[in-house]
């Protein structure tokens, strides 16, 4: 199973198109606070999380 994020789908109003993919959701929330900074994002929120639990797929 992989999980993935489309950075585009949490905040359509960034414009990026970054997917992000991982094993676990763990793993996942980890890549996503990593790329989180390319937005100048250095907290992530319990909002910016939920935001994001909403928008996982399994693909
Ligand atoms: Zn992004």
């Amino acid at each position: 199973m992989t999980l993935q994020v489309d950075c585009g789908k949490v905040n359509p109003a960034t414009g990026c198109t970054t997917v992000l993919q991982a094993e676990t959701e763990e793993e996942l929330m980890q890549k996503v606070a990593v790329h989180a900074k390319d937005h100048g994002i250095v907290e992530v929120t319990p909002e910016l999380i939920a935001q994001v639990k909403g928008a996982i797929e399994e693909v």
